[in-house]
């Protein structure tokens, strides 16, 4: 079944090139360009994820994404025209899922929204297993704070200095604090998309990320060893 996608865009020339590449490459897509014509189509039917416009005629996108976060757990991509927009699009208080900067190609769009989708797909299925608490967002970490779209890693002090494949295992941990990730799971996770690594052992990188945290001024055993099961993050 095609994905679902609610779009939400004032600008009907942004609009018409985006519906034409997203509905070229199988998604089926519902447009509004008022904010209140978007809230009321999710009340009929919720998208698989919805495209945010910040400026719209009868109000913004920040609100849109609120009411939606609030009533619904679907992914949320955002269109910003400004960058002062983007920490708070990715910040705790809305906490969308990415975001992509005007002007944008709407290939770029069509692009996040894929990956997006195939994230909180995994998430999704995660969350549905009885060894996970309920709720499909994540957890805001004590001592972390991911920011998927620069693909960093924040602690107290900035940002950590991970490498990309360190960057990737800490962000499955922290996604899912203290559940435990077996050996094989962090492999295909973390491994799966870079085959040209070389040192492709699990135990050698939670030991760099562990290094990297106790750097930073955090506990090393943040990262906690379970005896032949694998490693989950302290909450
Ligand atoms: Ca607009």
């Amino acid at each position: 079944m095609p994905a679902r996608l609610l779009l939400l865009e004032d600008e009907q020339a942004i609009a018409d090139s985006l519906l034409y590449v997203l509905r070229s490459e199988g998604f089926e897509v519902v447009h509004h360009r008022l904010a209140r014509d978007a809230l009321a189509e999710v009340e009929r039917q919720v998208p698989d994820l919805a495209l945010l416009d910040v400026g719209l005629p009868d109000g913004n996108g920040f609100d849109v994404c609120r009411a939606l976060r609030r009533s619904h757990g679907l992914p949320i991509v955002f269109l910003t025209a400004r960058d002062d927009e983007i920490d708070r699009v990715l910040g705790l208080e809305l906490g969308a899922d990415d975001y992509v900067g005007k002007p944008f190609s709407p290939r770029e769009v069509c692009a996040r929204v894929k990956a997006v989708l195939r994230r909180t797909a995994t998430g999704a299925r995660a969350a549905s297993s009885p060894d996970v608490a309920a709720g499909a967002q994540a957890p805001a970490h004590r001592l972390l704070r991911l920011d998927e779209a620069h693909q960093r890693i924040h602690g107290p002090q900035g940002p950590l200095p991970l490498t990309r494949l360190e960057y990737r295992l800490l962000a499955v941990l922290l996604r899912q604090p203290q559940r435990i990730f077996s050996r094989a799971e962090l492999m295909s996770r973390v491994w799966a998309e870079a085959p040209d690594t070389a040192d492709r052992t699990v135990d050698a990188h939670v030991k760099l990320v562990r290094g990297k945290l106790r750097e930073a001024g955090l506990p090393a055993d943040l990262i906690q060893t379970h005896r032949h099961m694998g490693y989950s993050l302290q909450p």
